[in-house]
């Protein structure tokens, strides 16, 4: 989304680099890897329900399918810029291929605050995203998926169209559908469970027990959600959750010294994910600004909201204890950040590898619809636990032997593994 001074599209390019350097890339591959391969603008009118026709901007960039089909979610932010869309996609091609999974890169987004937008706008909305672009998508070209602010029900919407359009049933169109309607069991838990698997796996190798560490959280969507659910399952104890509040429109960070309590505070979070705040108030919560989720004296912070939280000027107010970062959302932190991170030895677990699961889960989503037979959740969750682990493992071994910061060690292996399917091809 659009910060003032902050492009992640910038961001995402001067990572690459840094990597494309370390590799010693030549330069047909790196003016190739550098940004989308294509990508479309479109405006999509719709019809409000008093009858007047609003114009939305949409975008989908396809980064790169050397690897295979794209593969990346359509965000619906007031905010959303083409260059936020444009580096999403680049890291969603670093996320399939730090898991392996035959994906490549693609990402979508909407200008728009879907809060204001009833169910049936928002159903138009949907659909007009996929009449502008349903002859450059498909299940063997650029398949969509959930990302901020959009739902399940978003994507059957969108399937709907598709499927009218081409005038056949497409299931591996899009992922993260209504499970009975062609989604995955585990699909809603992917990711956040995903972040808990590298986590643990991270804690292990630190030489710490899950169940004697804190940790701190922004965001209270569904990454954070899911991500809290398996921490605290797993023993750990959540002592901060920073939640967006649509009325104020700021954060708050709400604090519990002894453990905040997922089921309490979900029962008082409204369909807009605000937490009641006189309500967590009586419920022995404290509450501070937005921004004091990162400064808690905890041992594992875990940012999952948006980019450019981690910044030149919060990382200051990371407190010694931290000891682990996991990053659930798409580019938190900044490269001044990173700078910062490194030189304190705090270890990373970098977005792409950290957020990998929900991908991950779509692609077994795409299998399923394929095979026309779904598996149970244990499977699914078996399954992603041990992508993630692998993945994870290979990332933290690399950074070990080659002494790199674990965001460089990721980018090490994705770049290689994209930069040879190009070269294979022969296009490069
Ligand atoms: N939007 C999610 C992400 O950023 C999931 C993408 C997908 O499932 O294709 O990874």
């Amino acid at each position: 989304m659009a910060q003032k001074g902050f492009n992640p599209f910038e961001m995402a390019q001067k990572q690459f680099d840094k990597v494309a350097d370390l590799l010693d890339l030549d330069q047909p591959t790196r003016d190739l890897l550098r940004q989308p391969m294509r990508e479309y603008h479109f405006s999509i009118p719709v019809r409000m329900d008093d009858g007047s026709v609003r114009i939305f901007r949409g975008f989908r960039c396809q980064h790169n399918d050397a690897r295979g089909p794209c593969k990346g979610g359509i965000r619906f932010h007031p905010q959303e810029t083409i260059d936020t869309v444009r580096a999403l996609s680049m890291w969603m091609t670093w996320k399939t291929a730090v898991v392996d999974i035959p994906l490549g890169g693609g990402k979508g987004g909407v200008i728009c605050d879907p809060h204001d937008l009833s169910p049936r706008e928002q159903e138009r909305l949907c659909r007009g995203y996929i009449r502008a672009i349903a002859h450059d998508v498909g299940p063997l070209r650029d398949v969509p998926a959930p990302d901020v602010m959009t739902n399940p029900q978003h994507m059957l919407w969108m399937l709907d169209e598709f499927e009218t359009i081409h005038g056949a049933k497409y299931p591996g169109f899009i992922t993260g559908k209504p499970v009975g309607l062609g989604g995955s069991l585990g699909r809603t838990e992917a990711t956040g469970y995903g972040l808990i698997y590298t986590v643990r796996e991270a804690l292990t190798e630190m030489g710490l027990k899950i169940a004697q560490t804190t940790a701190s959280v922004q965001g209270f969507g569904n990454v954070a959600q899911y991500a809290i659910q398996l921490y605290t399952k797993l023993g750990g104890k959540v002592i901060a959750v920073a939640c967006w509040d649509q009325a104020d429109q700021t954060s708050y960070t709400y604090k519990k010294k002894t453990g905040v309590n997922l089921e309490e505070l979900l029962a008082i979070t409204d369909r807009f994910g605000t937490i009641d705040k006189a309500k967590a108030e009586a419920l022995g919560y404290e509450r501070l600004p937005g921004e004091a989720w990162i400064e808690q004296d905890v041992d594992i912070l875990l940012p999952c909201a948006l980019e450019n939280q981690i910044n030149a000027e919060t990382v200051q107010k990371i407190k010694p204890r931290v000891k682990l970062i996991a990053e659930g959302a798409n580019g938190p932190t900044t490269l001044e950040a990173d700078e910062v991170i490194q030189k304190r030895g705090i270890f990373v677990i970098p977005d792409f590898l950290a957020n990998a699961g929900g991908v991950t889960c779509s692609y077994f989503e795409q299998v399923q619809c394929n095979m026309n037979y779904f598996w149970t959740k244990e499977e699914v969750l078996q399954k992603l636990d041990e992508k993630m682990t692998a993945a994870f493992k290979a990332v933290s071994e690399l950074a070990r032997n080659r002494k790199l910061y674990m965001r460089d060690a990721a980018y090490v292996i994705s770049v290689s593994r994209v930069a040879n399917a190009c070269k294979e091809r022969g296009w490069v």
